[in-house]
């Protein structure tokens, strides 16, 4: 075996992919690069990891020292990741993940890039190997306990709002009522986010906790309100992938009800996995490079079972060289991403009660 000094360092996606999973792997295989570390891509997450599917991402250059696999110099602008991503159930026990525990003694240092489900992962593989295992918050659902800004919010947001635009377009020539799925999981954030970013006229999402009745109640209503009172020629009503009546159903519904308005027309349209892909946006490719150059520092420095945090306003976290990059440890940002769900955290309930707030202003 290497010595521990002159072993790769693993980076691997793994879960939902999300815009700026890329340009993450770019910046730390240039990092661990300029280190005279070389870097080791595990394709398809855990999957690629319990079956030792791995490549090199660095290679030797002319010079004798080491340089940068070619392709991943192009990374920033492309989206999906260019490793693979998986869900792998195998991970799920102890036993599942014997085989990763003993591949990463072949590693300096894994870096997970993922969501809280691969964020669990890694968790279990810190705790269960001597190796550092630091994780990288990316996902679209922006429901990561102790970071800012998960790398592909950003980008998400933005495809959504660009295509709810494209939906008014037509919604406004031909007098129509849209109600526009997004993911996001049990996380409203992403609905609620662009429905103030859009003027939407309403905006559903679980942490609400309305049953189907009142869901049917507040569609019909804020499409009565804009047609009927206020002469408006659409209506955007934004709802959560987390609330579980269907779109078609809810459409279905309120259409039955809104019979006696004349020339009414009401559309469902999902977005779904439309908001995964694209190119990502200038701060998601930032946030990944700032993340990204701490989390291959916090491994070449020993620090495992930790995340790294994009906390621009909050300290709270060990701090690191980037001012607004902060270590926490994986165990607490996993018990905030629960909290987060189930309601128990400060930001959930000052998301819903922000909303409630707006909801009058939205449908004026
Ligand atoms: P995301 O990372 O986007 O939240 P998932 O929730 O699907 O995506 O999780 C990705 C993978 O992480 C799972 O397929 C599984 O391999 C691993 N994983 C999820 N939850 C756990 C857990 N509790 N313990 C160990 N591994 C987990």
């Amino acid at each position: 075996m290497l010595p521990a000094m002159s072993l790769p360092i693993g980076l691997l996606t793994s879960g939902g992919d999300a815009p700026g999973m890329n340009a993450v792997l770019r910046v730390m295989t240039k990092l661990a690069v300029s280190r005279g570390v070389p870097v080791v891509g595990v394709e398809n997450g855990y999957s690629g990891l319990l079956e030792g599917r791995m490549r090199a991402l660095t290679e030797a250059s002319d010079g004798g020292g080491l340089g940068v696999d070619s392709d991943v110099d192009l990374l920033g602008a492309v989206g999906g990741t260019i490793l693979g991503s998986a869900r792998e159930p195998r991970f799920l026990t102890a036993q599942g993940r014997a085989p990763a525990v003993e591949a990463l003694k072949a590693l300096r240092g894994l870096v997970v890039v993922g969501g809280n489900g691969s964020l669990r992962g890694a968790h279990a593989l810190a705790t269960e190997s001597g190796t550092p295992v630091v994780g990288v918050p990316a996902s679209i659902d922006h429901d990561v306990g102790c970071t800012g800004l998960s790398i592909g919010v950003d980008t998400a947001l933005n495809t959504i709002v660009s295509s709810c635009d494209r939906i008014c377009d037509t919604a406004r020539a031909h007098h129509r009522a849209f109600v526009v799925e997004v993911m996001g999981r049990d996380c409203g954030y992403l609905a609620m986010a662009a429905a103030v970013a859009m003027g939407a006229e309403a905006v559903l999402f679980r942490e609400q906790g309305r049953d189907e009745e009142s869901l049917v109640v507040a569609v019909e209503s804020a499409i009565r309100q804009a047609f009927s009172e206020r002469g408006k020629r659409r209506v955007l009503i934004l709802k959560a992938e987390g609330v579980k009546t269907p779109c078609t159903r809810l459409v279905r519904l309120v259409a039955d009800r809104l019979s006696d308005l004349r020339d009414v027309d009401v559309r469902a349209t999902v977005l779904g996995h439309l908001v995964r892909g694209g190119a990502p946006s200038f701060r998601d490719r930032m946030v990944a490079g700032r993340l990204g150059m701490v989390a291959v520092e916090s491994v070449l420095r020993g620090h495992t079972d930790t995340m790294v945090a994009w906390q621009p306003l909050v300290a709270g976290g060990e701090k690191t060289s980037d001012p607004s990059v902060f270590r926490f440890p994986l165990e607490q940002v996993l018990a905030e991403s629960d909290a987060l769900v189930d309601g128990t955290s400060p930001i959930t309930q000052r998301r819903v009660s922000m909303m409630d707030a707006i909801e009058g202003v939205l449908g004026v």
